[in-house]
């Protein structure tokens, strides 16, 4: 299931340019076009889910894939030592702009703690 309007999706089907780190049938990493940081990678299911509130019981194992991708991408990137973060962020207030669930993953220097 792919939305013509996502741009996740068209970049899933190669309509659309990206620096992929890593493909498989489930999911795909590539280096986020506007960095927060020094590493920013985004890591994506192929199947189109809006936003974690969208997510079923059922995409539990998905959603576990994509934590461990980003696991081994911050090995093979070198910050898995340093340290990193890893983010969904859900909705308007939490910052969401692409409504296709990715993971960030975030490194590369010391990260801001969020305090209220
Ligand atoms: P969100 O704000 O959590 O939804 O994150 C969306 C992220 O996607 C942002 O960090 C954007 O910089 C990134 N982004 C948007 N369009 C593209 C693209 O075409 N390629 C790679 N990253 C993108």
């Amino acid at each position: 299931m792919t939305h013509d309007d996502c741009i996740f999706c068209r970049i899933l089907k190669g309509e659309a340019q990206a620096d992929f780190l890593y493909r498989d049938d489930d999911l795909a990493a590539f280096w986020d076009t506007r960095p927060a940081a020094p590493v920013h990678i985004l890591i994506v299911p192929n199947k189109h889910i809006a936003s974690i509130n969208e997510a079923d019981d059922e995409d539990a194992e998905l959603l576990g894939k994509l934590i461990l991708k980003a696991r081994d991408l911050a090995k093979e990137v070198g910050v898995d030592e340093k340290g990193y973060r890893l983010v969904f962020n859900v909705g308007k207030d939490g910052g969401q702009t692409v409504y296709h669930i990715h993971l960030h993953l975030i490194a590369g220097t010391k990260l801001p703690i969020f305090r209220h």
